[in-house]
């Protein structure tokens, strides 16, 4: 039983904001809390001790402290244009790149580098196309 009718139980909010995390209905523009542009976002992963952030044309990394309850304002951001090399560790589960002459090493869980593994090539072969 439910006391949503069928229309409101059809929108989902299942886009994540990277910027505020906030949770918006999946076909919106704009987050609806901190008015970010959610139109490029390829993937959003939370992992342990960062967010991990996949647009069309980067790879952000939002770090978090070492209990992982907060942002520490920290975000490296990869251009996918210069990562090279990329790794996927297993079985213990690093995803690794080269980038600007180091080798970038960063600890995921394992669902994450699963999805991370299926969709990160596809954007990159289609950008290099
Ligand atoms: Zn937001």
């Amino acid at each position: 039983m439910t006391y949503l009718d069928d229309d409101l139980g059809m929108v989902t909010f299942s886009l994540i904001c990277p910027e505020c995390g906030v949770a918006n209905p999946d076909d919106s523009l704009n987050c609806m809390v901190c008015d970010r542009d959610l139109t490029n976002i390829v993937l959003f992963l939370e992992d342990d001790s960062f967010d991990l952030e996949l647009t069309n044309e980067h790879l952000i990394e939002y770090r978090k402290n070492f209990w992982g309850t907060d942002r520490t304002g920290k975000v490296n951001r990869y251009p996918l244009s210069e990562i090279r090399n990329i790794e996927y560790g297993s079985p213990v589960t690093r995803f690794k790149f080269d980038f600007n002459g180091e080798r970038k090493v960063i600890p995921l869980r394992k669902e994450n580098m699963e999805i991370l593994k299926d969709v990160l090539p596809i954007v990159i072969k289609r950008n290099n196309i």
